[in-house]
This record gives C-alpha cells, structure tokens and sequence, in this order.
C-alpha cells in the first residue's frame, strides 16, 4: 500500500490537466496496477508466482500459442514438515530457495512458467517435443535437490502430465500431474511418474463415483453376492460371505476394489457398509420365516467404522428389527480396523460378542502386527489371506509358514478359514495340516444371493 502511494506521488500532476494526460495516466495506472499485481503474486520466500497467477499465466501462454505440445511437472517432497522439525525452517527455507532457483533456470525456456504453489509444492508449465526432454528437466531439479547440503533425507518426487489434444486447461494438467505424483510419493525406487491412461481411467471412475453414489445407494445399483465357505473335508456349504457389487446401468458390474478406496476417502464406505449388512439381514430373515436354518453369511466392516462409534447399535438394531440372531451374521474386521484406536476398537468387539455376534480376522498375515494382534485378541475365526496359499505348491517355505500358523491357530483354540482356494493340491495340502474350511474359486465363486440360497 504504501509503495503504491510513493509510485502516484512521482507522476506528473500537471499531465492530469489536458485529456492527453488524462488518457495517459490512466494507461500509466493501468501497466503500474498488473506490475504491482505481478509482485503481489509472488511468492515472498521463492519470489515464483503463486498457483493462482500461474494459471492464469499459463492459460494466457497457451491461448497464444495453440499449435505447441505442453506438459505440467508438479513436485512435492516427502515429509518436509521432518525437513523443518530436524534441520531447522531456515534450512529448510533455504532449500526451498534453492529448488526454485532450479526452476527458475527452466524458466529460460521458452513459453515456460513456474510457480510455488505452496510449502514445498513446486509446478511448472512447459512445451516440448520429445518426453525425454521433460524427464531431462526433472532431473536438474532433483540433482540441485541431491546437491544441497543437508544431514537429512530429501525425497522429491515429480508428476509429469502432458497435454494431449488441444488446449488444456492448466488446472487439469497440474491435477493429473498430482495425481500421478501421488503414485510415487515417499518411495525411494522411483522420482518421477508420468499420468497415464490407466490413471486418467482411475480418475473419471473416481469423480464418476463420486458423483454417482449416493443415487446408486438409493437407486439399489449395489447388488449382495455371496461366496459359499465350505467344509472340504465333506464339500458341505457351511457359510457365506457378502460381497458388493456394483451393477452401474452404463458401466456394467464393477469390482469392489476399484471403488470401495474413492468411498473410504470420503467416508460413504459406512452407508455402503450399512446397506449390505441390511440386505443380508433381510435374506437371513426371510430364510427364517419360510422355516429354514440359514448357514451363517459374514458380512465386511470397513475399517472406517474404527472413527464411528454408532456402528455397534447398528448391528444390534438391525438384529432386532429383522428378528434375526447376530449369530447369523458374522463380522470380518482387518487388522487395520484397530490402527486408529485399538483399545476402543476392542472393547467395540467385546460389547459385539457380549451381544452374541462372532467375529472373523480378515486377511490375516498381510498386515504388519498379526503375529502382535493373535496375543491381544479374541476374535472366533482367523482368515489365512490368499497370499498364503497362492503359492503353496511351489514354495517349501510357504508350506513351512503355512503348516506352523495354523498348528499355532489350533494350539490357541482359535478357528481357522483358508481364503482363495483356487486348486485341488492346495485343498489336500490344508487338510493334511488340519484346517477343513476354505472359501475360494475351486469350490464357488461369489454369486447373487439368490443362486446362493438355491444352493443351500
Ligand atoms: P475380502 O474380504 O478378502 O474378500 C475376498 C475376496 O477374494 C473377494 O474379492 C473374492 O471374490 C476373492 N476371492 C475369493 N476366492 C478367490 C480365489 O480362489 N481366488 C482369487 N484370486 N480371489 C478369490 P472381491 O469380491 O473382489 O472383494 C474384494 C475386497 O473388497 C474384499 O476382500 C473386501 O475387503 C472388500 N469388500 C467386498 N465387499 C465389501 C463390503 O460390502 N464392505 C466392505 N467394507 N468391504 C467389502
Ligand atoms: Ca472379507
Ligand atoms: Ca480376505
């Protein structure tokens, strides 16, 4: 503010007397306000522009040079906040000066604009011919990143996205750059990734998801399948578990897996979660009422239940409107569910057991404190994950592993279920160490509930 004063005070006042001067102020004005603006939007530490003005930099850049082929690199580093707590924020400012130096220097090519968009966020917009070009430049970066003298480790890591068909919005660019960021951040094998097609799939499945989930929960485009557990001792059914499906009018059935992480991010995995034990409680429910003795049909808990502490009462409430015993209806929790508050998490399952509902540890052996948990814990049932049996018959010391956990499961009178059965050696294999349930695709796939029922 007051610099602007002194720039006024310097015009010639007696300009402002003829219409010339008038017009000539005005255009002074004009230029003098964009510069000022120009030097607002820097940022103060690295004097690059902020994310705001590099959009609109950019976007000029290419509505005035459409024929040119662009790309954005985003990079970010790994755990700056450890940079700043450990070495100290001069240090850690002075890294941040010297990695825009860097970019600077990139700047000099032409119709090239860089910005520090944010902590230790850096982006730049730039044409080029050849991709190597790129990677050839993110590699300046990360050298004067490697070359800065600092005792602790800094890993940057870069996102490439480049334009394909003409005129991209530079905001979109810098997303999918981010995005492909992402894939790589905080790992030592890889500094840079480009966005792919796989990533430009992933991401329009994530925003579709977004978008279209709560009118799928409400539209029952979520369908209950079920896999049979079975006995393989005698082939009898002894179990279910659920399983969604998503059955999207134009998409056709997709896989839990590629949308149940978008519903973990923004928490909707509880209605979704909710939905499904319903319908199994309806199927269970309407069993019983025609006389029928339903095998127990597991259903999952996502972990994200850990930060909602109603999902208890909703399991018993639903036990009694549908009249159905929680016995029927077994929980699958991982490891992961008790990560947050382990405690609390227990005594959620203790207030479940009390109530009578049994409870099965989801893919047990892929988390990194099983072996921890089985001393604590006291779920009913342990799932041996498919890692374990995948490769069984060509690994001795999977069969060593396999062998000794489930002798150990039996010594702690836990119950045992192997999952992804997939072959007859397998199956002869587990039997021989003693474990008789499995669940996988030797035996059934997952099916509508309703070829499910037929079965039993
Ligand atoms: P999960 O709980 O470990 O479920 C078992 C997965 O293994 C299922 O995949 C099943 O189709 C697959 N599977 C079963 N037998 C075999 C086999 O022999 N070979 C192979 N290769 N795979 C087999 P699905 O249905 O794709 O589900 C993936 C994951 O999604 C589940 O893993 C579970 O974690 C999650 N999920 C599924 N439904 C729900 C749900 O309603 N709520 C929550 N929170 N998670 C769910
Ligand atoms: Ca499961
Ligand atoms: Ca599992």
């Amino acid at each position: 503010m007051e610099n602007k004063t002194q720039q006024m005070d310097v015009i010639d006042v007696s300009k402002q007397k003829t219409e010339e001067g008038k017009q000539e102020l005005y255009l002074y004005s004009l230029r003098k306000m964009a510069e000022d603006n120009v030097e607002h939007n820097r940022n103060p530490l690295t004097r690059l522009q902020n994310l705001r003005s590099f959009f609109y930099m950019g976007g000029e850049i290419i509505r005035e040079h459409p024929g040119e082929q662009y790309a954005v690199i985003s990079m970010d580093i790994a755990q700056f906040k450890a940079v700043n707590e450990f070495c100290g924020r001069t240090v850690g400012d002075r890294l941040l000066a010297a990695i825009a130096e860097a970019f600077r220097k990139l700047e000099e090519r032409p119709l090239t604009i860089a910005s520090h968009a944010r902590a230790d966020v850096f982006v730049l917009l730039t044409t080029y011919r050849e991709e190597q070009e790129l990677v050839d430049m993110v590699m300046q970066v990360k050298k004067a990143v490697d070359e800065f003298p600092i005792d602790c480790k800094v890993l940057p890591a870069f996102g490439i996205a480049t334009a394909q068909g003409e005129s991209p919005a530079v905001s979109y660019l810098k997303d999918c750059a981010t995005t492909a960021l992402n894939t790589i951040k905080g790992k030592f094998y890889a500094s840079y990734a480009f966005f792919d097609e796989k990533m430009r799939r992933q991401q329009m499945l994530e925003k579709q998801i977004e978008n279209n989930i709560v009118a799928a929960l409400k539209n029952g485009e979520f369908a209950l399948y079920i896999q049979p557990k079975v006995d393989m001792a005698t082939g009898q059914i002894i179990g279910g578990e659920a399983l969604v499906r998503w059955v999207d009018p134009n998409h056709g059935v997709i896989p839990p897996d590629e949308f149940l992480p978008v519903l973990e991010k923004n928490g909707l995995v509880i209605d979704l979660d909710i939905y499904m034990w319903e319908q199994v409680f309806q199927m269970q429910s309407k069993l019983l009422e025609e006389g029928r003795e339903p095998v127990p049909v597991s259903v999952n808990v996502s972990r994200v239940h850990a930060f909602d502490k109603g999902f208890c009462d909703t399991l018993c409430r639903l036990s009694q409107e549908y009249h159905v015993a929680p016995a029927y209806v077994p929980l699958e929790l991982t490891e992961s569910a008790f990560l947050w508050d382990e405690q609390g998490m227990y005594r959620q399952l203790e207030t479940l057991q009390s109530r009578g509902f049994t409870t099965s540890m989801d893919d047990f052996g892929t988390g990194y404190s099983s072996m921890n948990m089985l001393k604590n814990q006291s779920m009913d049932e342990i799932k041996v994950d498919q890692t374990f049996i995948r490769d069984l018959e060509v690994n001795r010391k999977s069969r060593i592993v396999t062998r000794h956990t489930i002798r150990m499961l039996q010594e702690l009178e836990t119950s045992i279920i192997a999952e992804g059965v997939e072959t007859e050696e397998q199956k002869e294999f587990l039997l021989e160490c003693g474990c008789r349930k499995a669940q996988g695709y030797l035996f059934y796939r997952p099916m509508p509930w309703q070829d499910f029922v037929a079965l039993q």
